[in-house]
């Protein structure tokens, strides 16, 4: 199957190789967090307890939110310095979910770039962004739930496969989205 990437990979591709090693650091200490329960008995009891303690921490501040897509198979960009988003890949159709409750404010369709897109902003300065749909099933203004059904997964605007390009946004800056999600 052909690897489902946005082409802002290609021109900006010396920059990202610099920043992907910093996300593969990142990916290493969030993967030794949600591997340390397993190894718990290796631990002494007070060790486990923080870990234990640690973990629920992490899923309880995921927990408000919902995963964008109904269902997914896997990751095929990260967020980094010239990728503001993850890039989740699905089949076309797949269900595009609200990663929290809040107002549709815009609906748009671009040729290249991010194709059929919806942005939500949602309680304090947080805002999200789901591009390259197929289908979009809300309008402008129009309040949405944590986890409703806003559109499904495309392949429009610039992508080589179908995806759902994710951004989260805290004001104006753009985010790192698995602060907020996890799978
Ligand atoms: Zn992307």
């Amino acid at each position: 199957m052909k690897k489902a990437v946005c082409r802002w990979k290609i021109f900006k591709r010396q920059a990202t190789r610099r920043v992907i090693g910093t996300q593969f650091a990142g990916l290493a200490v969030a993967l030794s967090l949600v591997t340390m329960p397993t190894h718990a008995f290796d631990y002494n009891m007070a060790q486990a307890k923080q870990d234990e303690m640690l973990t629920r921490i992490v899923i309880t501040t995921n927990s408000q939110y919902a995963f964008p897509l109904e269902k997914t198979l896997g990751m095929s960009q990260s967020y980094h310095g010239v990728h503001p988003g993850v890039d989740l890949r699905a089949p076309v159709g797949t269900k595009v979910l609200a990663m929290a409750e809040g107002t549709i404010i815009e609906v748009g369709n671009m040729l290249i770039g991010y194709g059929h897109f919806v942005r939500i902003a949602h309680h304090g300065t947080i805002s999200t962004l789901y591009a390259h749909l197929d289908k979009i099933s809300v309008k402008s203004g129009e309040r949405v739930e944590r986890g409703q059904e806003i559109g499904t997964v495309g392949m429009t605007g610039w992508t080589t496969g179908p995806h759902l390009h994710f951004e989260v946004h805290a004001g104006e800056k753009a985010v790192n989205p698995l602060n907020y999600i996890s799978q």
